[in-house]
């Protein structure tokens, strides 16, 4: 880990309350890895690259134990942040009006947390204050407050 030391984004591995950090992947696993992740491959073959199993990786990033940063957002990401239910985001990605995915990982797209953040700077977003819901127009948020909210 040390030779990682100071990198900005890293894929660490943190070891258990207590116990020693042994068996995991080495500095050039990890470095490899990492190489991977930002070149966009999918979270098996960065899985492998750890000497891992995918439903392995997948419970420790769950669980805090393992970390891939920068992180990738997937759609039930983005719902949770703007509020979107799944037809309301199904509506957006038909009408082109989300950001381009940077990645597809098995059958779901998948965004850099920067690629979004960046999208939001730009979409001027109307929030319902009621609900936590973002809409892209106008028109879609009083068509929304009449609904709901009217
Ligand atoms: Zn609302």
């Amino acid at each position: 880990m040390a030779a990682l030391s100071g990198t900005s984004a890293i894929v660490v591995s943190l070891a258990l309350d207590g116990r020693p950090a042994t068996g995991g992947p080495d500095d050039e696993a990890i470095a490899e890895a990492y190489r991977r992740w930002r070149a966009g491959a999918p979270r098996a073959e960065v899985a492998r690259a750890l000497g891992n199993t995918l439903p392995r990786l997948t419970k420790q990033l769950r669980s805090g134990e393992s970390v891939l940063e920068p992180r990738r957002l997937m759609g039930r990401d983005l719902r949770e942040r703007f509020g979107w239910t799944t037809s309301a985001q199904s509506l957006y990605v038909r009408k082109g009006l989300l950001p381009t995915p940077d990645g597809v990982d098995g059958t779901s797209r998948w965004w850099w947390e920067s690629t979004v953040d960046g999208w939001e700077q730009v979409a001027e977003l109307h929030w319902c204050g009621r609900c936590r819901h973002a809409f892209i127009s106008v028109v879609g948020l009083k068509e929304h407050r009449t609904r709901l909210h009217g």
